[in-house]
């Protein structure tokens, strides 16, 4: 058995929870059981989530989009089923949005940069005041078909490329999840292809007035290498500790 506040705290502190502003109430969203044996992480917070977190005896589950964004005005509807559903269960929600897409090892972001082997990597992907991605250079300069087989088969994906760049790209910024909004400070920054999970319409002509790549991997399929990297983590933090990756895909 683990105390759920040392879980709570290893996190809150290991995530920089507290330090990073975002749209997620990030954290201990809802509390339940105080010792815990088991951690489910998945990355989002569903009603299938949930019931397969607690199918497996799971007294927290872990998830990078939460269930409380902002806050919460009635707990009627939808907010009372899920609440309801936790506190029946006794099940722990814990969300880490944006710490958990910039963090240096087990952040998405970061995550998808090693994946290529991405090179002189900084800072990228400016959202409420904070770089949440990651951009550099191409080990060697690839095609896109190139660069897309690599992220396919790594992430077990179907990219959808949107190609305006250059022949061979050197250059990539990695921004996961719905990350097209960044699409204007990589045009700017001269980057050759921008990579994130999933776009609007709009961006096609933004990205063929830029000259520039786009690469949709899927949002899912960006954001899951995180919360698995976190259930490792947690384990060498907390030897006692059960780990379960929920695999609970949307198709976006
Ligand atoms: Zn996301």
């Amino acid at each position: 058995m683990t105390n759920r506040n040392d879980i709570v705290s290893f996190l809150d502190d290991y995530l920089a929870i507290n330090q990073i502003s975002d749209k997620s109430m990030n954290g201990l969203q809802v509390e339940g059981a105080t010792e815990i044996t088991k951690v489910a992480l998945a990355t989002d917070a569903a009603l299938a989530t949930y019931e397969k977190a607690s199918a497996q005896h799971a007294e927290m589950l872990i998830v990078h989009h939460g269930f409380i964004w902002g806050g919460i005005r009635y707990i009627t509807g939808r907010n009372f089923e899920h609440i309801k559903y936790l506190i029946n269960n006794d099940l722990n929600l814990y969300a880490a949005h944006l710490p958990l897409d910039m963090h240096p090892e087990v952040g998405n972001n970061a995550l998808l940069a090693n994946m290529v082997g991405l090179k002189r990597i900084k800072p990228f992907g400016e959202y409420m005041g904070t770089s949440v991605g990651f951009a550099g250079l191409l080990p060697e300069p690839m095609s896109l078909a190139q660069l897309e087989t690599l992220y396919s088969t790594k992430l077990n994906t179907t990219a959808q490329t949107i190609a305006f760049g250059p022949d061979q790209i050197s250059s990539v910024a990695i921004v996961s999840g719905g990350g097209a909004s960044t699409l204007g400070e990589a045009i700017a920054k001269g980057f050759d292809c921008l990579i994130t999970g999933e776009g609007s319409h709009d961006k096609y002509h933004e990205a063929r007035e830029g000259n520039i790549h786009l690469m949709y991997l899927g949002h899912y399929k960006t954001e899951t290498c995180g919360v698995i990297a976190l259930g490792d983590k947690l384990k060498e933090e907390f030897p006692k500790l059960e780990t379960v990756f929920i695999d609970e895909p949307t198709g976006y």
